[in-house]
């Protein structure tokens, strides 16, 4: 998926708000923050929704989810945060490259972003 915005930023082609990187997750800051944290933790293999990921994907789902609460704390919101992952049209994704929200930083409102 050499034209995925979220692919061309993981190769490094696209300058992002880096935060965390290793060789198969990157996390960078949303380039339209809707919270005073708002990081976005990606794989770096292409997986378009989370309705697409096969049991293969279960080991960097769960590194993303594990590294999220540290992420989360490094950059101040260690008082707690929320995680979304939008998948597919009714879900609200607009990038079609599996990533996982992280949003925190102050309270968050009852309902989603
Ligand atoms: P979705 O609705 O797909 O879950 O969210 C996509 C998110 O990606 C949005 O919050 C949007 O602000 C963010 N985003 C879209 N394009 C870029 C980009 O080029 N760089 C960064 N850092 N974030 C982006
Ligand atoms: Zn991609």
């Amino acid at each position: 998926m050499s034209d995925c915005i979220f692919c061309r930023i993981a190769r490094g082609e696209i300058p992002s708000g880096k935060v965390y990187e290793d060789e198969e997750i990157l996390a960078f800051k949303d380039i339209h923050p809707q919270a005073p944290v708002h990081v976005l933790i990606v794989p770096k293999k292409h997986i378009a929704t989370l309705a697409d990921a096969t049991p293969e994907d279960a080991p960097v789902l769960g590194r993303m989810l594990e590294l999220a609460p540290r992420i989360a704390k490094e950059l101040g919101a260690g008082e707690g945060f929320r995680t979304i992952i939008n998948t597919g049209r009714h879900g609200g994704q607009e990038v079609y490259h599996l990533h996982l929200h992280i949003l925190g930083g102050q309270p968050m409102p009852a309902m989603l972003k």
